[in-house]
């Protein structure tokens, strides 16, 4: 497959080229002379904040550091705001509310050498919140044996810092690339943003394939879950029946509430076939995040509350829409309530806390994922895992709404959005690695003999 492009370099004149097993051998030379510089270039990216607030966001200080990386590669660099880009709040994928102010997105282009295909690598550059109860300084990268913590250190700056690196070690080896290869960092991503990402594919950066170097564990994922964070509020009535009054407790409603989410997040697979991405690993989440009642700022509360809100982050598969997934909780909330004692709950009205965001996919016999796959494969030395991602994100933008399909490949690592959030550091060298030979592989190449300077 693609053996028009892949594979053989093509000859540039009568330039003597350098064949393509030497080039891989000097990419992964290139990697192990380099692992400090890929330790440094994350750890560099984690000490400068770029926290999300959801509507708000500091991500211009880290912005400007990637664009004056992407810079000192070379790159032809475009910084703007999402509210810059003309028409982009006229889209119907745009979520409005927030706010753009010192919130730039940076493109880089190294422009191809021929007419390869184009590949575009998309990054975010904000993180989560630094959860409560990091051990560690969220801010101050620290290394203990193969991880790396630090918060963003795996969603998402290892990625971003990957696809940078994969650049600089072609273009220090001398690799040109046929297509172009555009690497991006946007703002707003957490929270269910994905306006940057969309603004940067309304200011006209589309390509022929795009790698999102979201963490998924070195797996190739053509797929991405969608999700909703709702709020179902409960009114009841309150006070302590001094006068003999009907006190209604909301609490006793939303914890019933609870209770069905419980049993729908277990039971909910078995309702339905699952999708083909998810074989192996089908269950969906549905995580409460956040219960309120009473008043939480008096120091004692001695009276019962008239309101209880219930919040909640809930997965589905691609797919599905918003008002599907609504009507499937309403439908199996009356399955689960029929079989209840006692008096019943009607279900709530259910309030987005931020946007719907849709699962996704891309074809999985796509040349892209096939390109991603092989590049993994021997990045790693063991076959590449092919599923759906075990997670929303902005790949939605891609693969609904622009002509670009986007396939999720990112390093190894964990707690994500928790506490000590850390990344490998042996799998951000294999990530270099399975980048820079896409990049060879989908966009094609040359690369004259004595071309390059290190190697
Ligand atoms: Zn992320």
């Amino acid at each position: 497959m693609n053996a028009e492009k892949s594979g053989n370099n093509v000859l540039a004149g009568n330039a003597k080229m350098v064949s393509r097993r030497d080039t891989e051998r000097e990419v992964r030379s290139w990697i192990e002379r380099n692992r400090t510089l890929i330790a440094d270039t994350v750890s560099d990216l984690i000490r400068i904040p770029s926290v999300n607030h959801g509507l708000t966001g500091d991500e211009q200080n880290c912005q400007l550091h990637v664009a004056g990386m992407l810079r000192e590669l070379g790159l032809r660099v475009d910084v703007f705001t999402p509210d810059e880009v003309e028409g982009l709040a006229r889209h119907p994928a745009y979520y409005p509310g927030k706010n753009y102010a010192d919130r730039p997105n940076v493109v880089g282009i190294w422009s191809g050498a021929g007419n390869g295909r184009s590949l575009l690598f998309s990054s975010h550059a904000d993180t989560a919140v630094a959860a409560t109860d990091w051990i560690r300084d969220p801010w101050r990268p620290e290394r203990e044996g193969d991880r790396l913590y630090g918060l963003g250190s795996f969603d998402m700056k290892a990625g971003l810092a990957a696809s940078a690196l994969a650049v600089r070690c072609l273009k220090e080896l001398g690799v040109r690339p046929l297509g172009d290869v555009i690497v991006e960092s946007v703002v707003d991503e957490e929270f269910g943003g994905a306006n940057g990402t969309l603004a940067a594919r309304a200011r006209g950066y589309q390509a022929d394939g795009a790698v999102i170097p979201e963490p998924t564990n070195m797996a190739v994922c053509t797929a991405t879950r969608g999700g909703a964070l709702w709020k179902a509020a409960f009114a009841g009535t309150g006070g302590m029946s001094f006068s003999g009054e009907t006190v209604h407790n909301p609490v006793i409603d939303a914890a019933q509430f609870i209770v069905f989410l419980h049993w729908y997040e277990q039971t909910r697979n078995a309702a339905r076939p699952v999708h083909p991405s998810y074989a192996d690993s089908p269950e969906l989440p549905v995580i409460v995040t956040r219960v309120m009642a009473g008043d939480l700022s008096a120091p004692i509360c001695d009276s019962g509350p008239v309101t209880c809100t219930v919040e909640f982050w809930a997965e589905c598969h691609p797919g599905l829409t918003e008002q599907q997934f609504k009507e499937e909780l309403a439908q199996r909330f009356s399955e689960w309530s029929s079989a209840q004692n006692g008096p019943k709950t009607a279900f709530p009205e259910l309030t987005g806390m931020i946007r719907f965001l849709p699962g996704a996919e891309t074809p999985s016999d796509s040349p892209l994922t096939a390109v991603l796959a092989q590049a993994v494969g021997r990045a790693t030395g063991s076959e590449a895992i092919v599923r759906g991602a075990p997670f929303a994100c902005d790949a939605f933008v891609f693969n609904l709404y622009s002509p670009t399909p986007a396939v999720v490949l990112g390093p190894r690592g964990a707690n994500a959005h928790a506490p000590d959030e850390y990344v490998e550091l042996s799998s951000l060298g294999e990530l270099v690695e399975a980048y820079a030979l896409a990049i060879m592989d989908w966009c094609g190449y040359d690369k004259p003999e004595r071309s390059c300077s290190e190697g």
